[in-house]
């Protein structure tokens, strides 16, 4: 590399994720040096740079990825694959020239990271960990969420790199090495929680006889809204879209390694577990390959109907439907507690009671 050259970028895993942003690296001007157990998947990339894009070579294996670039990036499915492609016979260790920088965007543990910086601390290394969130559509897009952990020399040296394959806006350096991991298995930990809570809640009312429109509408005008209520479940909802992009697979292997975070932290995770259950189920039950939003289809299966709006004039109608019934509500608020007083000075006894003393 000289000071005008641009820095050649090494990639190793062109899967879902790493295809998309090889081509986003590719477009932005960077000569890449990419490597995957599959050669076929670098095909679409030589077959830009015969049309004139950055020029690809192809690294015979993860070593000569390293040798013949300035940064070495990984997009591995699970910390086991990082290990082997950094520290087998011809992996990245073997090639990378000391004072090289490695950053892992899998999401990812940083054990493999935090041996190789100890059992290669006379090389001068340089590694971040850099995992990403937005799918694979933020992938080939070019706007990913990147959580970086790491040096913040090393961070603002490798931001033009980072910033072809993400938002420049949502590129965040979150801490030391190793914040980037905990940072990502936080955020699905939570999105796979929200996806859980959203389909029994959705199972349970419509299953109860109103509307899913009806219902999802009023979520979201109320305090239990989120973003998955109110953005992501549209997928399922609008085209029986389960996002066969990120296997259940992979999901389960964040669950699990979320679920070892608490336990070496030392707090307890019950819930995460019981979403990891419910993740495996649906894995156990549709395959490996199935979308990560699949857990939505166990409850589908369970009351026997398709969770999917009727179309857009509908939904629009059950917004109305919903904002009429809000001002009704607030109007009846008084009332309602009222009600609510005396039902608990009649000692009203519910359903539920009367199933427990039956
Ligand atoms: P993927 O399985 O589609 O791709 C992984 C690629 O790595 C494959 O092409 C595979 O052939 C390659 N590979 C495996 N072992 C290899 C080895 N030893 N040497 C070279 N190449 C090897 O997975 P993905 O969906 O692209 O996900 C990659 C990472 O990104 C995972 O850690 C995942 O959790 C994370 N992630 C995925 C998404 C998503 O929506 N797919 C979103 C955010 C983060």
């Amino acid at each position: 590399m000289t000071a005008n050259q641009p820095i050649t970028v090494g990639f190793i895993g062109l899967g879902n994720m790493g295809s998309g942003m090889t081509r986003n690296l590719q477009l932005a001007g960077f000569p890449l040096v990419v490597n995957d157990i599959r050669q076929e998947s670098a095909a679409s990339l030589f077959e830009a740079a015969a049309a004139g894009a950055a020029p690809v070579t192809w690294g015979a294996n993860p070593g000569e990825v390293a040798r013949l670039s300035d940064i070495v990036i990984t997009m591995l499915p699970t910390p086991r694959h990082v290990d082997a492609v950094l520290n087998g016979p011809t992996g990245i260790l073997s090639g990378i020239a000391d004072g090289g920088t490695w950053v892992d965007m899998s999401t990812s543990v940083p054990e493999v990271a935090v041996r190789a910086r100890s059992e290669q601390a006379h090389r001068g290394l340089h590694i971040l960990d850099a995992p990403v969130s937005g799918m694979s559509v933020g992938a080939s897009t070019g706007m990913l969420q990147i959580f970086v952990g790491g040096e913040a020399d090393d961070v603002e040296r490798i931001r033009p790199v980072l910033e072809a394959m993400g938002d420049p806006e949502r590129i965040l350096h979150v801490g030391a090495a190793g914040a980037g991991y905990a940072v990502k298995l936080m955020i699905n930990q939570l999105w796979f929680s929200h996806l859980v809570a959203t389909a029994e809640v959705l199972a349970i009312g419509v299953k109860a006889g109103v509307d899913l429109e009806v219902l999802r509408q009023s979520l979201i005008a109320s305090p239990a809204n989120s973003n998955f209520v109110q953005n992501d479940v549209l997928s399922i909802l609008d085209n029986g879209d389960y996002d066969e992009g990120f296997a259940i697979a992979l999901a389960c292997k964040d669950l699990g390694l979320s679920i070892d975070l608490a336990r070496s932290v030392g707090v307890p995770a019950e819930l995460s577990a019981v979403v990891e259950q419910i993740y495996r189920r649906a894995k156990a039950q549709y395959g490996d390959l199935a979308g990560e939003m699949t857990p939505v289809k166990l409850y589908e299966d369970l009351i026997g109907v398709k969770l999917r709006r009727a179309d857009v004039a509908d939904a629009d109608a059950a917004a109305i439907a919903v904002a009429v019934s809000a001002s009704v509500a607030a109007a009846s608020v008084a009332v309602a507690e009222e009600v609510l007083a005396d039902a608990v000075l009649a000692e009203t006894v519910s359903p539920v009671a009367e199933e427990v003393s039956a």
